[in-house]
């Protein structure tokens, strides 16, 4: 018999409201820097969630773009990723914070630090929405962590089962019934 999926709500977009805009609180508070923060939406999970954030700023900010694959298209991840857009702007001598969708395993998260880290940049942080700690195989620095959540596949607000679902504006589990 063929899979139901279900998605049940999880983080409420009122949840998710209110924790992004403490977000933004944190990274307005950090000391000024000389030239405008720099921004880096990992693609395409941390879409909706950026977009957010970026509205709680008021301070200089220079918003670019990074895309990378980690994902086979299922649940699990495949270990090995791949740069599928690269960043348009040159971020030697900038803070610069990684703005991400979901941190689990880790790989993904290392990888972009050291891929950010061998172009000179003044400093880096790394904001996600969400951090899934039991699946952890590589501990990276976390300045901002949304939420700490369970071992749950979700989707929504940016993040997909097989591309669909990145439209919802709540967090859900997934379901296979
Ligand atoms: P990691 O490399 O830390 O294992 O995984 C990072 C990437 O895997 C995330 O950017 C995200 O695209 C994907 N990922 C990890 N956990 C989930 C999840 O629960 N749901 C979805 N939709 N994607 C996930």
């Amino acid at each position: 018999m063929a899979k139901t999926e279900r998605v049940e709500v999880f983080l409420s977009a009122a949840d998710l409201n209110a924790r992004v805009a403490e977000m933004g609180r944190a990274i307005e508070a950090l000391p000024p820097t000389e030239q405008p923060l720099v921004l880096i939406c990992v693609l395409k999970g941390s879409i909706l969630f950026f977009a957010d954030l970026v509205r709680n700023l008021q301070r200089p900010v220079h918003l670019v773009f990074l895309g990378v694959s980690s994902y086979a298209g299922g649940t699990e991840t495949s270990g090995a990723v791949r740069l599928t857009h690269d960043l348009t702007l040159d971020i030697a001598g900038r803070d610069v914070v990684i703005v991400e969708d979901i941190v689990d395993t880790g790989l993904t998260m290392s990888y972009l630090l050291h891929n950010l880290e061998s172009r000179g940049p003044r400093s880096v942080a790394v904001c996600t929405l969400l951090h899934k700690p039991a699946r952890q195989k590589i501990a990276v620095p976390l300045t901002w962590v949304g939420f700490t959540i369970e071992d749950v596949f979700v989707v929504g607000y940016g993040l997909d089962y097989e591309e669909r679902y990145r439209n919802l504006p709540y967090i859900g589990v997934m379901h296979f019934d």
